[in-house]
């Protein structure tokens, strides 16, 4: 990573829309993200080593090893130096351990690199809502994020196909619901000491409503941001 560039770290429940957020900011910002749930998926989906460790934690809704989600990102940290303005960090750190190790990762390589955090807010029950309505692209490459809710902005255009690639979409397993469950009990026993860490180690946390359509999300983010960087 370049001296010039951002880095921020999205912390919410799982179907607070990281994902989505994330895809428009690449889309329309030209910044880049890396989703470990995705990077988790890829393994499995291309049977590595790793893949097979971790294949069973991610169907029942458990987090997989500290130290291994550590060294994916880092690998990809590493491979980012200077490419792009900014890029987003979905679904890590996890837990107090990641973010210590990323904050040990980053200080051994460039102490200027802004790090700015932000907090996703939803209720549990618009979470088990918006799950229950989630598909993602079959194509391992993609898995890009669609929803079939009654008003959402995220239909496919052909029906259960992708509009990027056309793969089918397909269910999540960790989307079924004791799978939602057990992944809102481990987030909502992380989430407290993770914003902890963040506000005593003295980094800014930004709060961001989003129960309201993604594109108003987009725009609340944004301006979020900049006023982030201004105090
Ligand atoms: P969501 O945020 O919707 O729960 P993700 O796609 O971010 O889903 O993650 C899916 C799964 O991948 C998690 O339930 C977990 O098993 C694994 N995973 C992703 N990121 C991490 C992480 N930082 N630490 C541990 N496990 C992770
Ligand atoms: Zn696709």
């Amino acid at each position: 990573l370049s001296s010039g560039t951002d880095l921020f770290i999205l912390i919410g429940p799982p179907g607070s829309g990281k994902g989505s957020l994330s895809e428009l900011c690449i889309r329309n910002l030209g910044w880049t993200q890396l989703s470990t749930g995705n990077l988790c998926r890829k393994h499995i989906a291309d049977q590595t080593e790793i893949g097979k460790q971790i294949d069973f934690a991610i169907k029942s809704g458990k987090l997989v090893s500290d130290s291994l989600v550590t060294s994916m990102v880092e690998e990809w940290l590493q491979s980012q130096m200077g490419k792009v303005p900014a890029v987003i960090l979905d679904g890590f750190p996890r837990t107090v351990a990641q973010a210590k190790a990323l904050d040990e990762f980053l200080k051994s390589r460039n102490q200027t690199l802004k790090l700015s955090i932000i907090r996703l807010l939803i209720s549990d029950e618009n979470v088990v809502s918006r799950l229950s309505n989630r598909y993602i692209c079959s194509y391992i490459e993609c898995q890009a994020i669609y929803s079939i809710g009654v008003g959402s902005t995220l239909v496919p255009k052909k029906s259960m196909i992708c509009d990027i690639c056309n793969y089918v979409l397909i269910r999540r397993k960790d989307d079924e619901e004791s799978a939602i469950r057990e992944r809102l009990l481990i987030y909502n026993k992380h989430q407290h000491d993770l914003l902890n860490f963040y506000k005593s180690a003295q980094y800014q946390v930004l709060e961001l409503n989003v129960e309201k359509p993604l594109s108003d999300v987009f725009e609340s983010f944004k301006k979020l941001v900049d006023i982030g960087f201004k105090k």
